[in-house]
């Protein structure tokens, strides 16, 4: 078999619903492979996003370039290949007493899929996107140029290149600033909260906390809408740094989507709310960020049709009513989130397409079914109506109007596109929304 042939592969995103055959060209160590010259391609990490952000025809295969290429112990800096998964990162710095300083709910994402969403995690409101702790990346354009870009270098173009989606250029390299730890466990405390409201007041009351998050009962309705767990945490500083990531049980590609229904869930929701009776606890790293990697291709049990992540921000000052009528409209409709979270996010940056700003932000999980796109549609309106916009890395569907009245900073990016001459960087999402 020739090797084009052999690296032409159906691949798809974490939410299993776009799938493309696509040609796979592999980047090692930090150069471009001559193979994607004068074509059309986007950066593919690990496939973690849940739309059709790193999917086109010509996918720039970036997993193979992984190294870490240095690592100063003392000031906690890290210089590493884009390919490198957040997971790898971990075990290199953890014995050293140093953390990310950003994370998202996996840890098998890139650092390259890190910077090109801006990814945020449970301590946005203290410590902002990843991109605020990246020093300098390495940035290769498509005619060949590579670029260092950091806040004062290429400061225009690294505004464009964190949040841009993979459509700047691919990064090569990162130089990142960790974070010092002394444990390598978290002092974990849980609240239950009945309604909305109470889930609010939790969020401000513990707004000093290094990490919040909470867990919401979306089938709950009513006085009870919006009730839920808030989830607070911080480093724990007793010097313990024994770790390991847990093992993982897999979902096999043959499970019974049925048994994901209403009625599970429920069952589910109620056993885990009433699960929590213990308010404060120590947990691992592992266990507090990334419960969900215990479970490997949990994606699956959603069925081969695949689910949708519908994830929104809307600003604080509307962020009560705008998210009340959210899980109002998901109750009322025949579409289940099956997993609900929300966080406060704290104040927007400067680049131009990053998802945060100051508000909160919810994530829901639908199975896709019969009308769950106009549903989503009629989400959308909600928002608009808050002044919130949706999360780009996330997507799979949204429209371009939609897109676009949330991210004023959209016409910095398309002259920075058109500037740098970046037209042939393109993926599947670009093309939908006209970026
Ligand atoms: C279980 C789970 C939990 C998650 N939790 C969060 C969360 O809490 N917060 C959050 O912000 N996100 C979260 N995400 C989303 C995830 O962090 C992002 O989608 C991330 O971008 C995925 O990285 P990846 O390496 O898999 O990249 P891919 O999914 O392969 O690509 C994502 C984007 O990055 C671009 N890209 C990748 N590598 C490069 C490169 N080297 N150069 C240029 N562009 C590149 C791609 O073109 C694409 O546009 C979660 C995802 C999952 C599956």
């Amino acid at each position: 078999m020739s090797t084009i042939l052999k690296h032409i592969k159906n691949i798809g995103s974490w939410g299993n619903y776009h799938k493309i055959k696509s040609q796979l060209h592999f980047m090692k160590s930090g150069t471009l492979p001559a193979s994607v010259k004068d074509k059309e391609y986007i950066s593919h990490g690990n496939g973690r996003s849940y739309g059709d952000c790193a999917l086109h025809e010509n996918s720039l295969m970036t997993i193979q370039s992984n190294k870490i290429l240095s690592f100063d112990i003392q000031k906690g800096i890290l210089q590493c290949e884009s390919g490198a998964l957040l997971s790898d990162i971990i075990v290199e710095i953890l014995p050293d007493k140093w953390f990310l300083p950003v994370t998202p709910g996996t840890k098998y994402i890139t650092v390259g899929g890190a910077i090109a969403a801006d990814v945020h995690g449970k301590n946005h409101h203290k410590n902002g996107c990843f991109s605020h702790h990246v020093i300098s990346l390495k940035l290769a354009l498509p005619e060949g140029d590579i670029l260092n870009c950091s806040k004062n270098e290429n400061a225009e173009l690294f505004r464009a290149t964190c949040g841009g989606m993979g459509l700047t250029g691919v990064i090569l390299e990162a130089t990142i600033q960790l974070l010092p730890i002394k444990s390598a466990f978290i002092d974990q405390y849980t609240i239950q909260t009945n309604n909305l409201k109470e889930t609010f007041r939790a969020f401000e009351e513990n707004q000093e906390a290094s990490y919040t998050v909470a867990w919401i009962d979306a089938l709950a309705k009513k006085a009870n809408t919006g009730k839920g767990l808030l989830l607070v945490g911080e480093h724990a500083k007793d010097n313990n740094f024994e770790f390991s990531f847990r093992k993982k049980i897999n979902v096999p590609t043959w499970f019974p989507s049925f048994l994901l229904n209403p009625w599970s869930i429920a069952v589910y929701n109620k056993y885990y709310y009433r699960s929590y009776t213990k308010t404060s606890e120590k947990v691992s790293l592992d266990s507090f960020f990334y419960p969900l990697d215990a479970v490997d291709n949990w994606n699956r049990i959603y069925g081969s049709k695949g689910f949708l992540q519908y994830q929104v921000v809307i600003p604080k000052k509307n962020a009560y009513q705008g998210i009340m009528e959210l899980l109002d409209a998901v109750v009322k409709s025949n579409h289940v989130s099956y997993l609900t979270v929300l966080k406060l996010l704290g104040k927007e940056n400067e680049n131009y397409l990053s998802f945060p700003l100051e508000g909160y932000t919810i994530a829901m999980d639908f199975k896709i079914k019969k009308g769950v796109f106009d549903f989503l549609n009629q989400l959308d309106k909600i928002v608009v109506g808050y002044e919130g916009r949706g999360y780009l890395a996330k997507d799979a569907r949204m429209s371009k109007a939609f897109f676009e009245t949330g991210y004023p900073k959209l016409v910095a990016f398309k002259n920075i596109r058109k500037q740098y001459k970046l037209e042939r960087l393109q993926s599947l999402q670009s093309k939908r929304l006209g970026l």
